[in-house]
Formats: structure tokens, C-alpha cells, sequence
């Protein structure tokens, strides 16, 4: 099987970049990493940091291998939050026991080894830095980047993502980094229709985006499928007033967020740890690819809580456009036709696109509400509870955090 699932000689016929392929059709993103590891026990919620790429890199080999055969079209290279000071932030001791360097570049290999089992390309990514939101230097911030794109170029990665940023500010200085590259660039901000943290409009995020070097641009992470192309509209009437073109891209939660206010999930109450009712269908997952498609959208993926099964429903959706299927769908007939083969004959009935396209699916969770009030606190760059400091938390601040909490809900 190993061998089978090698390209026989990745040599012989160089792959398509990413914006030939962008020109061409369709590129299918990845889903979420970081949230599916922390489920299988690989990563700690709270930091996030990426340290398994060092310490169970078969974890993220699997991973990486679940989305490929799902249909994904790139591997992102398991480098989210990696930088040097992320991974030293409030009692986080990743950053004591392997360097940046060590796990950008073990992120850099499993996702290469993977991609070249097929014809996916590999991406580097970088995110938001607590350097940026404890006011530093644009100088100091990009210090942060530089330190990662340098293990993105010394791997040859294919291109390079800017993702998860809340400050169009911030992802500018990162553009501008891996700009200087002359790799594609790909910027994603984690914003929704209310623009950034500092009132920049989501279509004066896009503009600014794409002026500061970025090929590809769009959204990630926060908010849900039909929010998250609610932003990405809006971007895309931005550069259309600017006359700018560039590709876009949306790889959203995987999580259903009518009630998240402007810093979307985590102002959720269910953030983290209890987001489970809100995850989208793979019917819903057809839907948005089908939206994001006749939107303009050129680069679909997911991020957290999206699932292979999730890139998978985006594949099959697309089937016609690509041309091709997933190795996943081998296993999973269209619209359910798979269930023709079940014993019980209602669930034989189940087996039709008007089913599953009109279904409506119950929580089975009688005393709670379907939609929650989110915490909204309003702090940003700046504020002095954001502060990169490598000092745990104390009882006596998060006792003040958790009263803190109290009254804001109360004020409600
Ligand atoms: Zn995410």
C-alpha cells in the first residue's frame, strides 16, 4: 500500500503552481489542524502551539494524509503559532524544549513527504504574534516572521500563507515579508463583515492586502461558512471599486455562528470546549462550496472544526468542475447512495440528495438554548491583558479575569 500511494517519480513531472491552478479551476484547501490534534491528544488548547510536528509527527503525518486523500489540493505545513515568541507566552513551555526552528522545519517535511503521495502542494503559513498585540515595533514583528519564512525557503515550499490575522496592520508587515520571497503569497484575515479589530472595513482590508504584495486573499478561522462569504463579498466589492484582481480564498470554521460578535467563536461561551452542537453537516459543507464557488471563490478550505470528511464534501460538490474524485469518496457514494445497502429499509429511504439537502437536524439537547449570548470584552493591540510575557498566569490574575467575566455577562 506505502508504495502504491507514491508518486513513482516526483522528479520526472514538476506540479502546477498554486496560480496556474487558481487560473485554471479550483483549489481544494485543508481543514483544521490544531483543534483535531487537541481532540486526539497532540495539542494543548489554550496555547495552540504546534510542538507535535517534533514530539508525534506521525499524528500529523496521519492528518495530513486523512485531507490529502480527502481531496485537498495543499497541505499546510503545521506551522501555526510557531513562532519563537508564541511558543514562550504565559507559562508555555514549548519554546524551552524545541526551537521554532526545529518545529517549523519538522512541519516543513511531514507536509512535503505527504504532498508528494499525490499532487498536492505544500504551504508554509504564518499567523498573528503576540509581539504585534503587546505594541511592539513593526521592526520587532516582522523579526517574528522573517525567523519562519527563512525555514519556508531553506524547505522550498510552494508558497506562503498569512493567516489568522485580526490587524490588517499586522498582516501587512507579514505579506511584506514573504513578498520579498518572490514565492505566491495567500493572506487570509480572521475577520468578519464588521471589518478589523481597529475598524478597517473588510473591503479596505482586502485592498490593502493586495497592495501589500498578496496574490491570493480572503478569510479564515471565526465565523461560519455563510458569514465568512458574507466577508469575502465584501472584499471583493472592495477591490473591484479599487480596480485591483486578485484570487480569492475562504477556509471558515466548521462551526455554525449566527450569535459570535466581531471577534467571532472565541467570544463564543462554548469556546473551546463545547462547540460540538454547532458543527456543520457534510450537507452544509456542500452548500458552501457550492456558494463559495459561484461566488468567485477559487481557493475553498476550512479551518477549525473542518473535518477530511468536511474537504471531502467540498470535492465532491466541485466533482464536475474538477473533473476528478477524492480517494475518499471511494468510500462514500453520492448523496447518501451508499445507504441503499443498509438492512433497516427507513434508512434505504435516507438514500437521495432531497433528503439529506432538506433535512433539518435536531441537537437532541432539550434544556439548551440555539443560540448564546457572546462575551465581547473589546480589547485589542495594545491592551495591557494581551502582553507577550513567558510568566504563567497567577491565581490572583485569573481570579480577576474570572470576576471580570462575571460582570460583563451580568451587564447584559
Ligand atoms: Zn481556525
Amino acid at each position: 500500500m506505502e508504495s502504491k500511494r507514491r508518486r513513482k517519480n516526483p522528479e520526472a513531472m514538476p506540479k502546477k503552481g498554486i496560480l496556474e491552478r487558481l487560473r485554471d479551476g479550483v483549489v481544494i484547501g485543508d481543514g483544521g489542524f490544531v483543534f483535531q490534534l487537541e481532540k486526539r491528544g497532540y495539542v494543548k488548547a489554550g496555547p495552540w502551539t504546534p510542538e507535535a510536528t517534533c514530539e508525534n509527527p506521525e499524528a500529523v503525518r496521519q492528518l495530513h494524509r486523512d485531507f490529502l486523500r480527502a481531496g485537498s489540493d495543499v497541505m499546510q505545513a503545521l506551522t501555526f503559532y510557531a513562532s519563537d515568541t508564541k511558543l514562550e507566552n504565559r507559562g508555555n513551555k514549548a519554546g524551552q524544549t524545541f526551537s521554532g526552528k526545529a518545529i517549523n522545519a519538522a512541519a516543513c517535511k511531514l507536509a512535503r513527504e505527504v504532498a508528494d503521495e499525490g499532487d498536492a502542494l505544500v504551504a508554509g503559513g504564518l499567523s498573528q504574534t503576540p509581539t504585534y498585540l503587546s505594541g511592539r515595533s513593526k521592526k520587532e514583528v516582522q523579526v517574528d516572521f522573517q525567523k519562519q519564512v527563512q525555514v519556508f525557503v531553506d524547505n522550498n515550499l510552494d508558497f506562503l500563507i498569512c493567516e489568522y490575522f485580526e490587524h490588517v496592520e499586522e498582516i501587512e508587515w507579514a505579506i511584506e515579508v514573504c513578498k520579498a520571497t518572490g514565492k505566491p503569497v495567500a493572506a487570509t484575515m480572521c475577520i468578519g463583515p464588521e471589518g478589523d479589530m481597529h475598524g478597517v472595513s473588510a473591503g479596505d482590508c482586502a485592498v490593502r492586502m493586495v497592495k501589500a504584495g498578496a496574490d491570493i486573499v480572503g478569510v479564515n478561522c471565526h465565523f461560519d461558512p455563510s458569514i465568512s462569504l458574507h466577508t469575502v463579498r465584501l472584499m471583493k466589492e472592495g477591490l473591484e471599486r479599487a480596480g485591483l484582481k486578485a484570487f480569492l480564498m475562504s477556509q471558515p470554521l466548521a462551526y455554525h455562528t449566527p450569535d459570535a460578535g466581531k471577534q467571532g467563536f472565541i467570544d463564543l461561551p462554548e469556546f473551546p470546549f463545547a462547540l460540538e452542537s454547532r458543527i456543520c453537516t457534510r450537507w452544509d459543507i456542500q452548500k458552501y462550496a457550492r456558494e463559495a464557488y459561484e461566488l468567485g471563490v477559487r481557493y475553498i478550505g476550512g479551518c477549525c472544526g473542518f473535518e477530511p470528511y468536511h474537504v471531502r464534501a467540498i470535492s465532491e460538490e466541485l466533482m464536475k468542475e474538477r473533473g476528478k474524485k477524492s480517494m475518499a469518496t471511494e468510500k462514500h457514494d453520492l448523496w447518501g447512495g451508499g445507504l441503499l445497502m443498509h438492512t433497516k429499509p427507513w434508512v434505504r429511504a435516507r438514500a437521495s440528495r432531497e433528503y439529506w439537502e432538506n433535512l433539518r437536524p435536531g441537537s437532541g439537547r432539550p434544556y439548551c438554548p440555539s443560540m448564546s449570548q457572546p462575551d465581547e470584552w473589546g480589547v485589542t493591540a495594545g491592551s495591557q491583558v494581551l502582553m507577550q510575557h513567558s510568566e504563567a498566569t497567577t491565581e490572583k490574575e485569573f481570579k480577576e479575569l474570572a470576576n471580570h467575566a462575571v460582570k460583563t455577562r451580568s451587564r447584559k
